[in-house]
C-alpha cells in the first residue's frame, strides 16, 4: 500500500448509532490502526428534514465508549475540515458544474408530478420507472430543451437538479476487496441527482467530493451502499480522480438468520440494538443501551468484530490490540451476519473475570443503596469470590447479598434437603469449633472443621449443607469458609445459632 491510509466513518445524524454503525465505525478503526493510518469522522448531515437533535454527540460519545474514538473530525486535527457536510456546502455546487460543463452531468427540470406520474404508469404496465438515456430526451431537462431554453428555466429560477449523465452500452468494471470484482451494465443505470436547486448536494455528491477532498484511501462500509459503487465509480472516473479501493460490510441479520437486524427485534427479543441509552428528543420514547444494560465495551467490541470478520483460527478472545494486529478486510465475509445476542453475554462474561475489582465495586456500590456504607475493600474482595458466576454488575447481588446481610429465610427446598434429625446437634458441634478457631484464617478454619468432620467419620454433606444453609439461606454461593472468614466469627456463629433455634 503506498498511499497512507486513511479511512471514514460517515454516519448521518439521524438517530442514534445503531449497532450494525458501530460494527462499520470498528472495521475501519481496526483497518486504520493496521495499517498505521488514520480514522476520520465525517458527519452527513446534508439532509436537513432528517436531522435529530442530539444524534451528532451521541455518534461520538458512542466511539468514545467502544474505545474507537476518531483521529481527525469535528474538533481535532480539523485540517481536512469542516467535517460537517452542513458546514462544506458551498463547496460542492462548484463540482456539479464542472460536472455539466465536461457533459457528464445535466440540469433537469420535471416537477415531482410528471415524475409520479410516468412512475405510476410504468407500474400499472407491470415496469419500473428509470430515468435514463431511454427516456431522458423525452423528458424536461438541458439534453432535451435548447441552450435558450435552459437559460431561460434557470434565469427565471425554476426549480430544477443536476442529474447524472449514465452512460450507454457500457460495462462497468468495480472492484471491492471483499467481493471481488463485479461487472454493472450501464443501461441498467438511472441518472442520478447530484444536486438540487436548495443548494444541497445528494449523498452522492457530497460523499464522493468529500472522499477525494479528505483524501480517504479506503471506503469501508455496509452492504446497503453496494447499489450506489457503480455511480461513485463513474463519478471518480468523470472527474478524472482516483478512486479509493471500496470494501462494503456483509449485513448483520437478525437471531433468526432471515433478514436485516432491526430496532424491533432488540424491542421484541429483549436485547439492545444501540451502543448507548437514547431518548427520542420529539417522543421523549428510551431506547436501551449496551452500556447501561451492563454491558463491558471491550466485550461489545470483541462481539461485534466478529460479525463478519473471523481470524481464520479458533480463538475468540481478542483485546483491541490483538484485533488491530489480526484483522485484515480479506477475511471479511460476504454473506450476512447473525446476530446473537446470547454471544455477547458470553463475552461479556469473559471480560467480567477481566475488570478491576476496585472498578466493579464502584459500579456495584451504585447499583445497591445498602453498599453505600460500606466498606470498598470488603466489597472488592466479595467480588473476587463471586464475578466467575456473573455476566453482569447488576447478577451481584443475588450471588452476594448474604456477604452484607443476614438471611432472612430460609430457602424450603435447600432446607428439606440439608436438615435431618440430628442436624441441630451438629451445628452446636461446629458452632462451638468454630469460636474456638483464634487465627481466623480461612485454611485454619478449613482444616478445624474438615478435620473433625474426618475423624468422627461423619458425612461431608450433613455438615457442610446445613452449615452452608445458615450462612447464605440456600444451598448456593461460593466456598463455606471463605464465607466464614468474610463475614466474621461472630455473625457465622448468629446465623448458626439461628438455624438452630429454628429446627
Ligand atoms: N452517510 C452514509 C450513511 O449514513 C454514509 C455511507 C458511506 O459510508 O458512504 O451511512
Amino acid at each position: 500500500m503506498n498511499k497512507p491510509v486513511r479511512v471514514r466513518f460517515a454516519p448521518s445524524p439521524t438517530g442514534p448509532l445503531h449497532i450494525g454503525g458501530v460494527r462499520t465505525a470498528l472495521f475501519n478503526y481496526l483497518f486504520a490502526k493496521k495499517h498505521k493510518g488514520t480514522f476520520v469522522l465525517r458527519i452527513e448531515d446534508t439532509d436537513q428534514n432528517r436531522y435529530v437533535e442530539g444524534a451528532e454527540d451521541y455518534i461520538v460519545e458512542s466511539l468514545n465508549w467502544c474505545g474507537i474514538p476518531f483521529d481527525e473530525g469535528v474538533g481535532k486535527n480539523e485540517k481536512f475540515g469542516p467535517y460537517r457536510q452542513s458546514e462544506r456546502k458551498h463547496l460542492y455546487k462548484q463540482y456539479a458544474d464542472e460536472l455539466i460543463e465536461k457533459g457528464h452531468a445535466y440540469y433537469a427540470f420535471d416537477t415531482s408530478e410528471t415524475l409520479d406520474f410516468h412512475r405510476k404508469d410504468h407500474e400499472a404496465k407491470g415496469k419500473t420507472f428509470i430515468y435514463n438515456w431511454h427516456n431522458r430526451l423525452k423528458l424536461s431537462n438541458s439534453l432535451s430543451l435548447s441552450a435558450e431554453e435552459t437559460k431561460a428555466k434557470l434565469d427565471a429560477g425554476e426549480d430544477y437538479v443536476i442529474r447524472f449523465k449514465s452512460p450507454q452500452d457500457e460495462t462497468l468494471h468495480l472492484k471491492d476487496i471483499i467481493r471481488g470484482d463485479i461487472k454493472i451494465d450501464t443501461n441498467v443505470l438511472d441518472d442520478k441527482v447530484l444536486f438540487k436547486s436548495d443548494g444541497m448536494p445528494t449523498y452522492h455528491l457530497a460523499n464522493i467530493v468529500d472522499d477525494h477532498l479528505m483524501e480517504i484511501s479506503h471506503v469501508i462500509r455496509g452492504e446497503e451502499w453496494l447499489p450506489s459503487l457503480a455511480l461513485h465509480y463513474q463519478l471518480y472516473d468523470a472527474f478524472g480522480w482516483d478512486a479509493p479501493e471500496f470494501a462494503h460490510l456483509p449485513l448483520i441479520l437478525k437471531p433468526t438468520g432471515k433478514g436485516k437486524l432491526s430496532k424491533r427485534d432488540g424491542d421484541k427479543l429483549g436485547f439492545p440494538v444501540f451502543p448507548l441509552e437514547w431518548t427520542d428528543p420529539k417522543t421523549g420514547d428510551v431506547s436501551r443501551g449496551y452500556k447501561e444494560d451492563g454491558y463491558f465495551a471491550d466485550a461489545m467490541i470483541n462481539f461485534l468484530s466478529f460479525l463478519g470478520w473471523n481470524p481464520g483460527t479458533e480463538q475468540e478472545i481478542f483485546n483491541l490490540d490483538e484485533l488491530i494486529n489480526a484483522f485484515s478486510l480479506e477475511r471479511v465475509s460476504k454473506s450476512g451476519a447473525q446476530f446473537d445476542p446470547d454471544k455477547i453475554k458470553w463475552f461479556n462474561h469473559h471480560y467480567m473475570q477481566e475488570q478491576d475489582n476496585h472498578d466493579l465495586a464502584i459500579s456495584f456500590q451504585d447499583l445497591r443503596a445498602e453498599l453505600k456504607e460500606i466498606d470498598a475493600q470488603y466489597i472488592e474482595m466479595v467480588i473476587a469470590l463471586i464475578k466467575e458466576r456473573a455476566t453482569f454488575v447488576s447478577d451481584f447481588w443475588d450471588l452476594s447479598h448474604f456477604f452484607f446481610v443476614t438471611p432472612k429465610e430460609f430457602d424450603e427446598k435447600a432446607s428439606k434437603k440439608a436438615i435431618k434429625e440430628d442436624t441441630a446437634d451438629i451445628l452446636s458441634k461446629v458452632k462451638e469449633l468454630i469460636n474456638g478457631v483464634e487465627d481466623f484464617t480461612v485454611d485454619n478454619l478449613q482444616t478445624t472443621v474438615k478435620g473433625w468432620i474426618t475423624s468422627n467419620e461423619i458425612g461431608f454433606g450433613k455438615v457442610m449443607m446445613p452449615l452452608r444453609l445458615a450462612l447464605v439461606g440456600a444451598l448456593q454461593g461460593p466456598d463455606v469458609f471463605d464465607i466464614i472468614y468474610m463475614i466474621g466469627k461472630a455473625e457465622t456463629l448468629k446465623r448458626i445459632d439461628h438455624l438452630i433455634t429454628l429446627n
